[in-house]
């Protein structure tokens, strides 16, 4: 999972599709343009997809 941090309450949030849409459900905001807090996550799964 990709954790991303809201920058309303700063309370975690969680997802598993990283690249789309990203909207947290408590708060119902947008956070498709907030950074990924655990990036090493997406380069994993990035060399696992080749
Ligand atoms: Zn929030």
């Amino acid at each position: 999972m990709v954790e991303k941090t809201c920058t309303e309450c700063n309370k975690p949030s969680y997802s598993s599709n990283y690249q789309g849409e990203w909207i947290f459900p408590y708060c119902g905001i947008d956070m498709t343009k907030v950074p990924v807090n655990n990036e090493a996550y997406i380069d994993q799964v990035a060399s696992n997809k080749e």
